[in-house]
């Protein structure tokens, strides 16, 4: 039987923090989501281990350092609005809502979006509204958002998602062709203008409907 509290210690202490990702409040999100929760049965055992895992439907829960970076490089507060393309297993959205305000997530597999939703809320988590669609266009309904997160990857940068970003607000997504993205943090620095910076190299599946 493992202990997966320990377990998450050790993979915040060494993956995250260790790499120097050190923000307190993203290594406390990181340390209060039980990450085997999120994944299948079978792999729940390996849910600490440095890297992503394959989830229902070709899916796949992010690597937990990326997850982190990602919600670092988003610069959450709690009276923040935030939107992710991609909920997946849910995983992700479960710790950006520990971090913002109100999170609002869209998956495009109606099955993922319903077993995330059922999972987010046995968690108690009430703060993640989780929309079954295509998130390409984004959400025009609920924007402006403070951050906008993808966890699909994309050639170019949907506009629906520079247009529903508050000014100010930082767009955290993989861009380029598949197999050489790089993570990128677009931040709305006015009205038409956006500044854009390379983080790191990623592997995220291919967003997929409208944009993608
Ligand atoms: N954040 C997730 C990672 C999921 S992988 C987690 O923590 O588990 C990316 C997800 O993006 C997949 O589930 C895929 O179905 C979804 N996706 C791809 N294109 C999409 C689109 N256009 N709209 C919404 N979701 C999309």
């Amino acid at each position: 039987m493992i202990d997966y509290r320990a377990a998450r210690l050790r993979m915040v202490d060494y993956q995250i923090a260790r790499r120097g990702l050190t923000e307190l409040a993203v290594l406390e999100a990181m340390q209060a989501v039980p990450r085997e929760k999120f994944v299948p049965a079978a792999l729940r055992d390996r849910a600490y281990d440095d890297t992503a895992l394959p989830i229902a439907h070709d899916q796949t829960i992010s690597q937990p350092y990326i997850v982190a970076l990602m919600a670092w490089a988003a610069e959450l507060d709690r009276s923040h609005r935030v939107l992710e393309i991609g909920t997946g297993s849910g995983y992700a959205a479960a710790v950006m809502a520990r971090l913002a305000g109100r999170v609002v997530t869209i998956e495009r597999i109606a099955s993922l979006a319903d077993s995330a939703r059922a999972r987010l809320k046995k968690l108690g988590l009430t703060n993640i509204d989780v929309i079954s669609g295509d998130g390409s266009s984004g959400c025009e309904a609920e924007a402006p958002f403070d951050a906008i997160l993808s966890a699909a990857g994309s050639r170019t940068v949907p506009p629906a998602w520079k247009e529903q970003l508050a000014i100010g607000g930082r767009l955290i997504m993989p861009l380029g062709p598949f197999g050489d993205q790089q993570l990128v943090k677009i931040v709305r620095t006015g009205k038409t203008e956006y500044a854009q910076k390379t983080l790191v190299a990623v592997r995220f599946v291919p967003l997929l409907g409208g944009t993608g």
